[in-house]
């Protein structure tokens, strides 16, 4: 009998996620993490003496409250932060907008811009929160097989039937025309501002190779209303940064006896009479298992990991389809002081600037940065979404100092010319630029900065083509359909192998649920015989 009931290929937190659960369904599990720190794009990481930062992801999306509750997170000292401001966004005219957690507060700063949008934000706040709430057990189900569905699935979605038909007519219209609308046009129904529609337009853009004039693009919004009732996308940080959830995560894995190995680079997967049967780490070391769990990415486990000759080379070609091409990049800030905004000044800049800041002032401003990627460039003038962290957490900085979390987008996986080693620097020092024309005093405040280039998220997170979330998030990669149609539930052609990162249901984001859907789904195929 093979020593471990069940390895995990990756330590990110889906992967420490799905071992929590499976060790305390009693399966031995072991854990291997290629690097020496567990998180996968949720680490804490010293940028520069002293100065901590959530070197890639930096709010959570939020992060499933049942895990929590499930694993019991807070004992472990996992504490969250929720800034008063969910996101502030400058604007180039002047007209700079901050949006509160408090919807009331929101409505109050909306009516100093615009009455009709203060009002217009009230009633596109419900709507999302009434089909966030129909949404919602999506997020937490495996995806039904299409051509056979069971009897359990099928009462499933009979449930989710009957609560779209109480949606009323006008939500469930809107519900089912908004999915493929492109962005750009579902804010402008609703809003007159530019600034306000970007800041909304961007969550249905981040880390998608697609601008907000492109079809789909409102997906990312009715998925957000469905994890946290609210289409604006989260602020709610990690205390002692990201790394801190993916800390928690490990204890309550090792709590329950998981064993967690970090520096255990697979480079192979090996079956034997078409089950998957071992893992063969680079170091030359065999361990076996019963099952086989992959946290890292689906191309990265399908066509690097496995011998193509045990799969069909029809699911190999739809595998080859999976499109994972990366278009973000992040740059960390160490700052000697906290930068100053124009237009936000003394107390009400640090609540302002305690959430989100968003950079992307109107709706052609994203889509020009969007042009860019495209036709293989970075983007001039590209879409920011900034935190200061250290303004709500010292943990993170030495006192009066402050680091800064930049996510940049568009930065494309391939570049049309030259590579990301040699214009690393050029493209680092364009972003500080346009970040300088809304913090005047940012580049005196710097002490160090970080560049993490879509090549670095590949070859130092095993990010494969750079994409922060295992794939598109496109109507054709999502839930039945992710990573491939017919394999949407955690399973791969490969008998005991199976997949639990973000390239499965419901995607990406710090939320714990693939991991927490795809173990489910693994201990039922345990008490069945099938795994
Ligand atoms: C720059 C950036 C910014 C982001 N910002 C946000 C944000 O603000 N909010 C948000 O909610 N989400 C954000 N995301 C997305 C989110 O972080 C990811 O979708 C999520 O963390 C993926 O989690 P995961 O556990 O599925 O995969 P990962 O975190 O990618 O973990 C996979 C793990 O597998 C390991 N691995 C890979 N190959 C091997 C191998 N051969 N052997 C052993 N181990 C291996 C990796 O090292 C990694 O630890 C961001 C992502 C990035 C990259």
């Amino acid at each position: 009998m093979p020593e471990y009931d069940v390895i995990i290929i990756g330590g990110g937190h889906n992967g420490l996620v799905a071992a929590c659960y499976l060790a305390r369904a009693g399966l031995k599990t072991l854990v291997l993490e290629q690097r020496e720190i567990v998180g996968g794009a949720a680490v804490t990481e010293e940028i520069h003496p002293g100065f901590r930062c959530s070197t890639l992801s930096h709010s959570a999306a939020p992060f499933f409250p049942r895990i929590i509750k499930d694993l019991q997170l807070d004992r472990s000292g996992l504490e969250f932060i929720t800034p008063q401001a969910r996101v502030f966004a400058p604007a180039s005219d002047g007209r700079s907008i901050c949006i509160y957690d408090d919807s009331i507060q929101t409505i109050h700063e909306l009516e100093k811009i615009s009455i009709k949008d203060a009002k217009s934000y009230s009633e596109f706040e419900r709507s999302f929160s009434r089909i966030g709430r129909v949404l919602a057990p999506l997020l937490t189900m495996a995806p039904p097989a299409i051509e056979h569905p069971t009897p359990g699935e099928l009462w499933n979605l009979g449930k989710l039937g009957r609560s779209f038909r109480r949606l009323g007519r006008k939500d469930a219209y809107r519900l089912l025309r908004w999915g493929p609308m492109a962005v750009a046009d579902l804010v402008a129904e609703f809003f007159e501002t530019e600034t306000l529609r970007a800041l909304v337009a961007a969550r249905g853009i981040f880390g998608a190779f697609a601008g907000p004039w492109s079809a789909g693009t409102s997906t990312g919004l009715l998925w957000q209303a469905a994890m946290d009732g609210n289409a604006i996308g989260p602020a709610a940080f990690v205390k002692g940064g990201m790394g801190a959830l993916s800390e928690a995560l490990a204890s309550a894995a090792r709590n329950a006896g998981v064993v967690i190995r970090t520096g255990a680079i697979v480079e192979r997967i090996e079956a034997s009479e078409e089950r998957a049967a071992k893992v063969l780490l680079r170091s030359g070391e065999e361990i076996e298992a019963r099952a086989i769990v992959s946290n890292a990415d689906p191309r990265t486990t399908l066509l690097k990991m496995v011998d193509p000759g045990f799969l069909d080379p029809g699911f190999l070609t739809k595998m080859r389809n999976y499109r994972a091409t990366g278009v973000s990049a992040k740059i960390n800030l160490a700052l000697s002081d906290m930068p100053s905004f124009r237009e936000v000044e003394g107390d009400e800049a640090r609540t302002r600037l305690s959430g989100r800041i968003h950079i992307g002032p109107d709706i052609d401003y994203l889509e020009h940065a969007y042009d860019a990627a495209k036709y293989g460039d970075y983007s001039r003038q590209p879409y920011l979404d900034i935190t200061i962290p250290s303004v709500l957490d010292p943990t993170l900085a030495p006192a009066g100092a402050q680091v800064m979390s930049i996510y940049v987008q568009y930065a494309p996986y391939v570049l049309k010319e030259g590579d990301w080693t040699s214009r690393r620097e050029e493209f680092a020092d364009n972003v500080i630029d346009v970040l300088s024309s809304y913090a005047p005093n940012l580049k005196e405040l710097i002490l160090a900065r970080q560049v993490i280039t879509p090549l670095d998220l590949e070859e130092t997170y095993g990010m494969s083509g750079g994409h922060i979330h295992h794939g598109e998030q496109s109507l054709d990669q999502f839930f039945t359909f992710r990573p491939l149609i017919g394999w949407a539930q955690y399973r791969t052609p490969i008998k005991g192998l199976y997949l639990c990162g973000a390239g499965t249901h419901p995607g990406g984001g710090v939320t714990g649920l693939p991991g927490a859907n795809a173990a489910r789904e693994i201990i039922k195929d345990f008490k069945t015989g099938k795994a």
